[in-house]
C-alpha cells in the first residue's frame, strides 16, 4: 500500500513501521505485535494493508472460535469511569 496523503493531518510523508495492533470483536480482544504498517510521520496515524487486517481477523477466529493455543496472555483490568470515583480529590 502506498499512502499518498494522511486522512487526519494532510501530511504526505510516511514511513514503514512495525506496531502493536489491538483487534476487538464481540467484546473479545487479540493483540498482535510487530504488525507492518505505514505510519504518518507527522501525526503518527497508522495505515494497514487490507490483507494484513484480514490475517489478524483470521487469527482472531483461530484463537477465539477454534481454540488455537497462544503464547502469551494479558489480563487487563476494565472499569467504568462512573464507578471509579474521584480519587484525585482525596486529601
Ligand atoms: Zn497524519
Amino acid at each position: 500500500m502506498k499512502m499518498s496523503i494522511c486522512h487526519f493531518c494532510g501530511n504526505k510523508n510516511f514511513k514503514p513501521n512495525l506496531v502493536q495492533y489491538t483487534y476487538k470483536k464481540d467484546g473479545k480482544y487479540i493483540i498482535i505485535d510487530d504488525v507492518p504498517c505505514q505510519q504518518c510521520e507527522y501525526c503518527g496515524e497508522q495505515y494497514f494493508e487490507a490483507s494484513v487486517l484480514k490475517n489478524i481477523e483470521f487469527e482472531y477466529e483461530a484463537i477465539h472460535s477454534k481454540g488455537k493455543n497462544i503464547k502469551k496472555k494479558l489480563i487487563i483490568p476494565i472499569e467504568s469511569y462512573t464507578e471509579i470515583g474521584n480519587e484525585t480529590n482525596v486529601t
